[in-house]
């Protein structure tokens, strides 16, 4: 059945959201004069990643909100190093400053999104603030592509791989989920999410790294979606 429709992840998909965290974090450990409390870069870039991993999900689950968790994730960092902070909230937006500076979008994905507005419906669907994702879409170029079809977990109550943020995304679109593609870095949470929604589900294998379950398309770039 030909597919009318494309849903899209953001993080680690459109935008290198791991190459901007990292080279933001280190950025902003070098002005706080932190970086010496850890053996090498990559040391501070894994624990921030670590935390980052183990307190996002809490915002995804509505135990905190999206500024909670990024002043939980602060805290723990800090303590893990030793270091008091009296204002986690100020200390994360310093590294927000230092990280928007410049979001990385992977080259693939300007000109796959040209060469699909058209030929497909495309959307986005995010666990993520609606606020946040929209701003960075906007500050890459990307946004004029989805117009108003951006839908994320805070706004919608429910996380991917909930088949209801899924389904809601199809009906963004006006269309029903067997006319929908969704491309996504993750294969739990986007590819099976997907799949199990009854999406066409694309995973967006871009390192190679690993197999796939039936029912999920492996892709290792946007240049590879075919859309038949
Ligand atoms: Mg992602």
């Amino acid at each position: 059945m030909t597919i009318r429709g494309i849903l899209f992840d953001v993080d680690d998909t459109l935008v290198d959201y791991s190459s901007t965290a990292r080279a933001g974090l280190l950025r902003h450990l070098a002005a706080e004069d932190l970086l010496g409390h850890f053996e090498s870069p990559d040391t501070a870039v894994a624990l921030w990643r670590e935390i980052e991993e183990q307190e996002y999900p809490r915002f995804l689950a509505g135990e905190l909100t999206f500024p909670g968790q990024q002043q939980a994730r602060t805290a723990r960092f800090l303590a893990h190093i030793g270091v008091a902070v009296d204002d986690p909230a100020a200390w994360f937006a310093r590294y927000v400053a230092l990280r928007d500076i410049a979001w990385l979008v992977f080259p693939d994905v300007p000109p796959a999104l040209t060469a699909l507005t058209g030929r497909a419906a495309l959307g986005v669907v995010s666990n993520s603030s609606r606020a946040h994702q929209i701003g960075k879409l906007r500050s890459v170029g990307l946004a004029a592509h989805f117009g108003e079809a951006i839908l994320c977990s805070d706004e919608f109550g429910s996380a991917k791989p909930d088949p209801g943020i899924f389904l809601a995304g199809c009906d963004m679109l006006g269309l029903p989920p067997d006319r929908v593609a969704y491309v996504g870095d993750r294969h739990d949470v986007d590819g099976l999410g997907a799949r199990d929604a009854g999406l066409h589900a694309f995973w967006l294998d871009r390192a190679a790294s690993g197999t796939s379950h039936e029912g999920v398309t492996v892709i290792h770039s946007l240049a590879d979606m075919s859309i038949g």
